[in-house]
């Protein structure tokens, strides 16, 4: 027999898959980041479509499997409610979500890493500048799932000159072979005291809007976990 499983967790995900079925991404309290398949959760009798939306904080049961987990039962354990009456906070969880979602691997549990989403998806709701707290989100995120990128001078000779981008590392200078545009100082010391400060002390920081639209850009050139983990 298929063996059942409790957990609670993020939805990060939701996407339709077959005629009426929904793969969502959940991140774990127990597990981790999981895929878990929801039968026809797009009947209108479904009980499920509305709980398992990106954002909610639900409790699953399901059963264990190869391939997607099989949801068996679902219930909602916190609303992040106050996002959905503001497009843009919840534009920007969203956004984060599907990061946190391609950025971390599978597996995996990091009780820093759920900590750091639900302390997101709180804030926003109490008016975090919603481009700059996703920004600060992401960089934080990366940096806890031991990827963040190098932002003191340049990664091979800590010089502060020319520095541009390397979709990799971070900031690389001219000389040590870095391509592309040059990463103005104002953004990579802004994007370094965005990563260190708490989402909540960020509205502190000045980033200009330029810079933070390149900011985030920047960081969706990073590679996901998949191409990250492949040989
Ligand atoms: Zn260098």
């Amino acid at each position: 027999m298929a063996k059942l499983r409790r957990d609670r967790g993020i939805v990060l995900t939701a996407r339709d898959v077959q005629e009426t079925d929904r793969l969502i991404q959940v991140l774990s309290e127990r597990e981790g980041k999981i895929a878990i398949l929801v039968k026809r959760a797009r009947r209108m009798e479904s009980p499920y479509g509305a709980i398992l939306e990106p954002t909610n904080y639900v409790e699953l049961i399901y059963y264990v499997r190869d391939g997607p987990y099989l949801l068996k039962e679902a219930s909602l354990v916190r609303l992040f409610s106050q996002l959905r009456g503001d497009a843009a906070a919840l534009e920007a969880a969203l956004m984060g979500l599907a990061f946190t979602a391609e950025h971390l691997p599978e597996g995996n549990p990091e009780p820093e890493v759920l900590r750091l989403v639900r302390e997101f998806l709180l804030e926003l709701e109490r008016g975090l500048s919603p481009r700059v707290g996703l920004l600060a989100f992401e960089l934080k995120l990366l940096s806890l799932a031991g990827h963040g990128p190098h932002l003191t001078g340049c990664v091979r000779c800590g010089g502060e000159e020319g520095l541009t981008w390397s979709p990799d590392e971070g900031l690389i200078c001219r000389t040590c072979g870095g391509k592309g545009n040059e990463v103005p100082p104002s953004l990579w010391r802004g994007m370094r005291m965005l990563t260190r400060l708490p989402l909540r002390a960020t509205g502190r920081v000045k980033v200009v809007k330029e810079d933070l639209e390149v900011a985030l850009k920047l960081l969706r050139q990073f590679p996901s976990s998949t191409a990250r983990t492949r040989p």
